[in-house]
């Protein structure tokens, strides 16, 4: 149950700690993650300082990059991952650092060529790490101080909140565990909107002053209207900072979506280019399935994520590990299993695949079909056990029998349980 609950809210940053404080007793939070490159260029198209920069995903690239920044007096090249805490990262060739300087425009090719198609760990990573395939080559500022800027949607607040800290760069989370007094929490009421003399108060509290005052607050004011046009669950800074020639500029930039807008943004969920996401994940919401991987051995093809979290504990109290869950959820379509077939079965760590659907909305005679069809189609080898439950079940279960297969049918989810794990025993 707990690494359900993990698995879905993988966002960094403050507004992880608010949300998975929430996360366990509430609906699951999944919101589309974009790169830092994609987010400053939202940033800037809404008047939100970002430095110049380019992209490249080869090294030959990265260098035409820098040509077209020159003359710059430093370089920064940064690993586009999704995971914070790059900087002190470390890239599987031992290289450290995914945030890396040179004032030398030639080091700009050796530097890009320790990163690309490497893994970097850092403290929001996977143990092993994530490919870098993306670099970002962009005209270093010069920071003389470091705050910290987010805007988030809160569900304590039902609404937009503004977290705003003096100690920014760093880690947010060990600010807020240390000195908590140095974070300023703002919600903001969804229907007033965010006044100027609430953003400059915050500008204020950021310790901005004179025309830096001014650059600060227009900045929150015009990040909390993209905040708001693009649907965002966060809109994270880190570090807001201010430099030596008098200016405030975004560093570093992490901002993520509300899934449920996407009809509306569809610009928006078009940048999402699934480079780290699970292939099996993609596969499955192009077929409205939700697919959430796991350790196990065993592939569980359920409808409903409280019936997922039930099919989970009574695997593990049989002894078994679930492989992955794949939620057809309500209304689904025989189409629909059989994909979901071709996507657990495509999985080698699944040796069993466990069916636990119960029919309300939908007719257990469909999943049969469903079943039986996908079984046949992708001549299925690994034991295949059944629990249905609901409108139809009798016919659903003739059509199970007699078609012949080497279904194991089962009757109620301990029994289901006890015949998957037995099944690879
Ligand atoms: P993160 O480690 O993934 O959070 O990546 P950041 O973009 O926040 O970079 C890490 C740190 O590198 C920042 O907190 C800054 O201190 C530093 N940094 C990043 N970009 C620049 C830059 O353009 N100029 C300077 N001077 N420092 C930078
Ligand atoms: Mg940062």
């Amino acid at each position: 149950m707990a690494a359900l609950v993990k698995r879905f809210s993988r966002l960094g940053g403050f507004a992880s700690l608010l949300q998975k404080q929430c996360a366990a007793a509430t609906v699951p939070v999944r919101c589309l993650n974009l790169q830092e490159y994609q987010s400053k260029k939202l940033l800037d198209d809404y008047k939100v300082a970002v430095q110049r920069f380019g992209v490249a995903d080869t090294t030959d690239q990265a260098v035409e990059v820098a040509k077209q920044l020159a003359p710059v007096r430093e370089y920064v090249i940064k690993a586009q991952i999704l995971a914070g805490g790059r900087g002190k990262g470390t890239f599987s060739n031992g290289v450290k650092g995914g945030v890396k300087f040179t004032t030398v425009p030639d080091e700009v090719g050796s530097l890009v060529k320790d990163m690309l198609g490497f893994k970097l760990v850092t403290k929001q990573t996977p143990p092993g790490g994530v490919l870098v395939q993306k670099v970002m080559v962009a005209e270093s500022v010069d920071i003389s101080r470091e705050t910290y800027f987010a805007i988030l949607m809160d569900r304590e607040t039902n609404g937009p909140v503004i977290i705003a800290s003096t100690e920014g760069g760093m880690d947010i989370e060990e600010v807020a565990e240390k000195t908590p007094d140095r974070i300023y929490k703002q919600p903001v009421d969804i229907h007033d909107g965010l006044s100027a003399a609430v953003a400059r108060q915050l500008a204020q509290n950021l310790k901005f002053e004179g025309d830096k005052l001014d650059q600060a607050t227009l900045q929150i004011m015009n990040m909390y209207q993209l905040f708001l046009s693009v649907d965002a669950t966060q809109v994270e800074i880190n570090p807001f900072a201010e430099t030596s020639d008098g200016r405030v500029i975004c560093v570093d930039a992490k901002i993520n979506f509300d899934d449920n807008a996407e009809f509306r943004q569809k610009e928006i969920f078009a940048l999402d280019d699934c480079s780290e996401t699970d292939p099996r994940e993609v596969q499955a919401h192009k077929h409205n399935l939700n697919y959430i991987g796991m350790d196990g051995n065993i592939g569980c093809l359920v409808n409903g994520a409280g019936l997922a979290m039930a099919t989970m504990d009574i695997v593990k109290l049989h002894g078994g590990e679930p492989a992955n869950f794949l939620d057809c959820g309500g209304g689904v379509t025989e189409g629909q299993v059989f994909e979901a077939f071709k996507i657990l079965t495509s999985d080698p760590q699944v040796k069993a695949v466990l069916v636990n659907i119960f029919g309300g909305i939908v007719n257990c005679a469909t999943i049969a079909n469903g079943i039986t069809a996908a079984a046949r189609g992708i001549d299925l080898k690994i034991p295949l056990i059944v629990r249905l439950e609901g409108t139809n079940v009798d016919e659903a279960k003739r059509i199970l029998k007699e078609s012949g297969l080497p279904i194991i049918p089962a009757d109620g989810m301990g029994e289901a349980a006890k015949h998957a794990v037995n099944s690879i025993q």
